[in-house]
């Protein structure tokens, strides 16, 4: 256990939720809805809810040492009846369950969440004379989400605090990171069945639907404001309109540092059903052309804005990100030179992000934006005391994505390391 990332304090006892928890490995992708977990009137800690898997499975070792390590733990999942933190930078976890083929094919889930701050990686390892071990590294974050959270309780400990931020004359932000086919835009534009995406409840349309709640505050009624949403989406070095058609946009700095994007369509909305309107409007032209939802998009990074403005002037801007795949420019065995080109560019944006997010923290004067495309459109998110951030980074649960797991949480890790000590060297 060479890497415990901060020394875990013993747990304040905390609400805890009982019922009994359905097993892993339940065959569905449904995850139970939160409320379903009723507090128990005795703080009892629950067993963690182990996975079955055969002796004939080829990684049956790891398994059993899994099972063991789970059996020894309190369980006490994040709630719906939690307290929420005010962080101007908040980094989480989210993990997706098993999905279908990873149920078909047994694979062993290697990802443990005990508790609503703490996710647990059980990285496989062969010592040279082949006896098998696991490696339990440990991270801490603002939230981790197990497999059983939906997105409504996701939105509630991420995006949902965040809107009151804009209503602030500030800049929200929220990124979602991750693996292809960890859970982005799942967890952004809502659930895929077959092709056609339930975008109600995505992190986009659930943040849409605060919205218009707050503006019908007396206190927001008065001020004016009408709401606008831009969708765009930047592949490599170029900016396509999701709202127009896929029209190919300028991004320009200005000598004030304003950084613009040249003839971004915007499009007023009157309810969360206009909006919802937009975000399927945008996701078709998005994926279209294209077998599988994630044959472009694991590509490029999408850009959801909701804009409050009071006449013409910005009162407010919230964007909702959903990040290329960060596996993209790890991949060496890409032999097609565009592919490589194209992973480096994502590789450069994602580098360029985590610095930036760390200058946030710093409140420095110099984040370095420029570094790309991503970072220059996402400028006013860097700065300004009244600018809040959370990154979701999602995961895969299944031992074959173990070593793509253990860069995305190291790489939130990064993010975080600043959020917290300040110190600000790499
Ligand atoms: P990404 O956008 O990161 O590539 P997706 O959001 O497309 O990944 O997710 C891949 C698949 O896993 C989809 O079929 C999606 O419905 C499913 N999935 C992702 N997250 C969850 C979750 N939390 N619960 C149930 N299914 C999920
Ligand atoms: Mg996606």
């Amino acid at each position: 256990p060479k890497s415990v990332r901060r020394s875990v304090a013993v747990q304040p006892v905390p609400v805890v939720t009982a019922t009994a928890p359905a097993p892993i490995n339940m065959g569905s992708q449904r995850a139970p809805s939160p409320v379903a977990r009723v507090p128990s009137p005795k703080n009892v800690p629950r067993s963690y809810p182990q996975q079955e898997i055969l002796p004939s499975n080829g990684n049956y070792a790891f398994a059993e040492m899994i099972r063991n390590y789970r059996a020894q733990i309190d369980y006490r999942p994040l709630s719906m009846f939690d307290s929420v933190n005010e962080n101007r930078i908040s980094v989480c976890v989210r993990k997706r369950p098993l999905n279908k083929k990873e149920l078909t094919k047994a694979e062993v889930d290697v990802i443990t969440i005990p508790s609503r701050d703490i996710t647990i990686l059980h990285q496989p390892q062969t010592r040279v004379d082949l006896t098998k071990y696991l490696d339990n590294q440990k991270f801490r974050f603002d939230y981790s989400f197990d497999e059983y959270a939906n997105n409504e309780l996701v939105y509630r400990f991420t995006a949902a605090p965040l809107v009151k931020t804009i209503f602030d004359n500030g800049n929200a932000t929220c990124f979602a990171y991750g693996q292809t086919g960890s859970g982005k835009t799942h967890t952004m534009g809502g659930d895929f069945s077959g092709k056609k995406q339930n975008a109600a409840m995505g992190i986009y349309a659930l943040t849409a639907r605060d919205v218009f709640r707050m503006l019908e505050q007396p206190q927001y009624r008065r001020k004016d404001l009408s709401v606008h949403c831009a969708f765009f989406e930047i592949y490599g070095t170029k900016t396509f309109d999701l709202l127009n058609e896929k029209a190919e946009l300028r991004v320009l700095e200005d000598k004030m540092q304003k950084v613009q994007v040249v003839g971004l369509k915007e499009e007023q909305a009157m309810n969360e059903n206009d909006v919802l309107e937009l975000i399927n409007k945008g996701t078709l032209v998005r994926t279209a052309g294209t077998t599988s939802a994630n044959a472009n998009s694991s590509r490029s990074h999408a850009i959801f804005q909701i804009i409050l403005r009071q006449g013409k002037k910005v009162w407010g801007k919230f964007s909702l990100i959903d990040l290329a795949g960060n596996e993209r420019g790890q991949d060496t065995r890409e032999c097609d030179r565009d592919t490589r080109k194209e992973g480096a560019n994502i590789n450069q944006s994602l580098l360029a992000l985590k610095e930036c997010i760390r200058g946030m923290a710093r409140n420095s004067s110099h984040v370095p934006f420029r570094q790309s495309k991503l970072t220059m459109v996402l400028r006013d998110s860097f700065i300004g005391e009244k600018s809040r951030t959370v990154m979701i980074s999602m995961i895969s649960p299944g031992i074959s994505s173990s070593d793509h797991t253990l860069n995305t949480l190291r790489y939130a890790d990064r993010v975080k390391e600043m959020g917290t000590d300040g110190s600000g060297e790499a």
